[in-house]
């Protein structure tokens, strides 16, 4: 989908919605569309605010829902309490992530035969296949190789 779709989409989620696009909005659709990382949504509150400084933290929450309710961000569940969110869901939605226990660092893959494999099970136990990702975890090379990782979770 291209960033003028996109725009769109969003103006015309938030009217319905009976919300306006305002700069702060604005500022919070591009905070989170204009990277390919996953962030959290302090993350993503800290990046609106950069472009503007009166984002608030209940409009950043309310905007992320709206955003995954109409498809434009999905919500990820890596087992943390809290979430990532996924900007590159509107153009790949079943990518995979792999992801470090040590450091939360997030690797996208895809893989043709995990999807086939997918299906496959899918049928086999009577369902229609809507989504196919996974979730790999692991522990990367850094932490490994230097003993130490400079983003390891306290
Ligand atoms: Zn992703
Ligand atoms: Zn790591």
């Amino acid at each position: 989908m291209n960033a003028v779709t996109v725009r769109e989409k969003y103006r015309a989620a938030l009217q319905a919605s009976g919300a306006r696009m305002t700069p702060q909005r604005g500022a919070i659709l591009d905070a989170v569309l204009g990277t390919t990382e996953h962030r959290t949504a302090d993350e993503i509150l800290e990046a609106a605010q950069k472009l503007d400084s009166t984002v608030s933290r209940a409009t950043v929450y309310r905007t992320l829902t709206l955003m995954v309710e109409i498809g434009l961000l999905r919500r990820l569940d890596l087992g943390r309490d809290f979430s990532y969110f996924d900007p590159n869901y509107v153009d790949n939605p079943n990518h995979s992530h792999l992801i470090c226990l040590d450091c939360d660092k997030i690797i996208e893959f895809d893989d043709p035969e995990l999807t086939a494999c997918g299906r496959k099970i899918a049928e086999t136990k009577g369902f229609e296949l809507s989504a196919s990702f996974v979730r790999l975890e692991g522990h990367c090379q850094c932490l490994k190789k230097n003993g130490s990782c400079p983003n390891r979770k306290k």
